[in-house]
């Protein structure tokens, strides 16, 4: 691929995170050898992912790893394939994995993959050369009770098979996979492909329920996805919820009196986008964003809500479905407008906490409902402990989620202390 396919380093996601954690770590007053420890990853591994084209070109790409943590057990986290990856964002993905994992008091650390390619512009051999090189290359630092991976922004059930069969095969291990979110019939859960959505239907819910929105409830969820959709969906069971609006990257509709999902399965099944449903208003993905609503679920890419519209935004509240949906400029407008933003690591912590149901309930994973059940009281419990803390220092929910995770993290720490 030629560089000039691939966007330019964007060095601001790490930043941002870093920022806000400076600012959790200011309101906990950690001590200043316990934040430098934090605010760095313990590993990083950068590789190239060299591959020989279906033309038989030899071609490179970047890839990394990143273990933030390892603090209250093995790294966890996804790996994604996007022109945008670089080893700043993927270390600020992998911290935002150790707060998740803390906040929703999973017995893991925080990690993050990525190999900067566009999948859109390779074909599934190609792809499965990349993810299984890449799989190669990281193999001395991941595995079962070292670091797991997951699915994340364009991988899925397929790239984690490829990852898990790269691993058995290079290791002779067969028994525990290095991946969760693998196809169910390799030992995966059925309930792990809703798990994300179900965790922020159920954000929203407890959302709505906080802050006293009124029925119906009026969604728009920008970024009609695997989460977007599925948050949709679910959320739709109560009959006191109108989905009034939906988008992806070809379009964006909107209708007041809640637009019909089923219809836009139709559409979706049969290969077509957004812009092909013929329901309510058509816009484009970001006017979307701007629309009358409760609550604004934002499910697909990062920084969607910024500087430029977060003063128009006409919602109560957003929950982010996504990882880093509103930017550090954004929340702060946000705020000073009186709308609640509740934080991706509490928002979308269901994918993680049904990574964990895979890996390590076992058999009992495939039993119906048994981790929407776990899901649903994991977020529960994160989002009263957000609140509470929230209120008890009188700052965001984003700072006061922070501050519990942060809190388990340097505890657990200090407990195990340093060796050698
Ligand atoms: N990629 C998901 C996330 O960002 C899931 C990670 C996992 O299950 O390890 O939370």
């Amino acid at each position: 691929m030629a560089s000039a396919e691939i966007a330019p380093f964007d060095s601001s996601a790490l930043g941002a995170s870093l920022g806000a954690f400076e600012r959790a770590a200011d309101l906990l007053s950690l001590d200043p050898g316990m934040r430098s420890f934090l605010a760095k990853p313990r590993r990083s591994l950068e590789v190239t992912v060299a591959i020989r084209d279906d033309a038989g070109q030899l071609r490179t790409f970047d890839g990394y790893r990143v273990q933030h943590s390892l603090t209250r057990g093995p790294g966890k986290g996804g790996l994604r394939f996007t022109p945008e990856a670089s080893l700043e964002e993927t270390t600020s993905l992998a911290m935002a994995m150790t707060w998740k994992c803390a906040l929703v008091d999973l017995p893991y650390g925080g990690a993050k993959g990525a190999v900067r390619c566009d999948p859109e512009r390779h074909s599934e051999s190609e792809l499965e050369r990349i993810t299984r090189r890449y799989a190669a290359l990281i193999m001395p630092i991941i595995g079962p009770g070292r670091d797991v991976l997951a699915p994340d922004m364009n991988t899925g059930e397929r790239e984690m098979a490829w990852v898990m069969d790269t691993y058995a095969t290079q290791t002779g291990l067969l028994g525990d996979a290095a991946v969760t979110g693998r196809p169910i019939v390799l030992g995966g859960s059925a309930q792990r492909r809703s798990a994300t959505g179900h965790g922020v239907a159920e954000a929203v819910r407890l959302a709505a329920r906080a802050f006293a929105l009124p029925k119906p409830l009026r969604v728009i969820v920008a970024g009609y996805g695997n989460v977007g959709s599925k948050t949709a969906e679910l959320l739709l069971a109560d009959p006191e919820v109108l989905v009034v609006g939906i988008s992806d990257i070809t379009g964006a509709r909107y209708c007041e009196s809640g637009i019909s999902l089923p219809k836009v399965a139709e559409v979706l099944d049969g290969g077509g986008a957004i812009a092909d449903v013929e329901q309510g208003e058509r816009l484009l993905p970001h006017e979307l964003l701007e629309l009358d609503c409760d609550v604004l679920v934002p499910a697909a890419v990062s920084g969607v809500v910024n500087v430029a519209n977060a003063g128009s935004l006409s919602t109560r509240v957003v929950v982010e479905a996504a990882n880093g949906p509103t930017t550090e400029g954004a929340d702060a407008i946000l705020a000073d407008a009186g709308i609640q933003v509740v934080p991706d690591i509490l928002a979308n912590a269901g994918g993680v906490i049904g990574s964990y149901v895979e890996e390590r309930g076992g058999e009992l994973a495939l039993e119906s409902g048994r981790a929407a059940g776990i899901i649903s009281s994991r977020i529960e419990s994160a989002f009263h402990a957000t609140l509470a803390r929230a209120e008890a220092m009188s700052c965001s929910l984003r700072d006061a989620a922070l501050t519990i995770a942060i809190e388990r993290v340097a505890d657990a720490h200090r407990v195990r202390g340093l060796f050698p």
